[in-house]
């Protein structure tokens, strides 16, 4: 089994625990609700919720448990929100999906040269591109999604590495931009995605329901059921936390 496959094998299992939790979101009640769901109000409360850090607490023992089993899961940010952000630091992250993932990383790394070259050529400097986010926490992305930013709650394909966030970045006023009314926000965004399509890779702008511009991701990956049965240990998690909350 090769890695790309193991790590889809990884988030199929993280996700079937983290159903867990979203059967123990879905009985909360509607005041409960108002508090905690992405959609709803967000504020104080969220972080001051004891239903939060209860969810919070309980994917802390799943990465617990996944680290037992000798899965690390790490947030590894790349520029994410740096106010003078570096070619260098999404070299090394580059170097390192090559490391764990020849062929994805191999694809980004391209994706990244051809777009940085597309917006030097057209926009002289005033626009670039950089890596925002490669790797994160299961925990880190119930934070997202608490905050609307992420539709998943915590097992996602940067949980394992398998997608890369790519966001234009103003060079004059040293700002990120995420504004499609911007034209060339907008422009390197649609470039971003072509390119993506043209090497194979699955490009967050696509999807009907949760827009992600900056996303893109392995695409195309075909799995082999009897392999799961490797994971069945992650599976049983779920029992184990529903056992828990329920
Ligand atoms: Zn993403």
């Amino acid at each position: 089994m090769d890695k790309e496959t193991k790590n889809i094998l990884i988030l199929l299992g993280g996700g079937i625990a983290t159903f867990g939790i979203l059967i123990l979101l879905d009985k909360l009640t509607k005041k409960e609700k108002e508090i905690i769901l992405p959609g709803y109000r967000i504020g104080k409360e969220i972080k001051e919720s004891d239903i939060t850090k209860k969810f919070y607490s309980e994917l802390e023992k799943l990465e617990e448990e996944f680290k037992n089993k000798g899965i690390v899961f790490e947030n590894i940010p790349g520029n994410l929100f740096k106010r003078n952000p570096r070619d260098e630091a999404h070299k090394a992250i580059i170097r390192r999906i090559k490391k764990e993932y020849p062929d994805f990383g191999s694809k980004v790394e391209s994706i990244i040269s051809e777009l940085k070259k597309y917006a030097r050529d057209k926009y002289k400097g005033e626009w670039t591109v950089y890596i925002f986010e490669w790797k994160r926490k299961p925990t880190t992305q119930f934070l997202y999604y608490l905050n609307r930013v992420a539709n998943i709650p915590a097992f996602g394909f940067h949980t394992v590495g398998l997608a890369v966030d790519i966001v234009p970045f103003n060079n004059i006023h040293k700002r990120w931009s995420w504004d499609l009314k911007n034209n060339a926000v907008n422009d390197l965004f649609n470039k971003l995605g072509e390119l993506a399509r043209k090497h194979g890779l699955v490009w967050g702008g696509d999807w009907k329901t949760f827009k992600d511009y900056p996303h893109i991701q392995v695409g195309g990956t075909i799995l082999n059921i009897k392999d799961a049965s490797v994971y069945m240990p992650l599976i049983e998690m779920n029992d184990t936390i529903k056992s828990q909350v329920g």
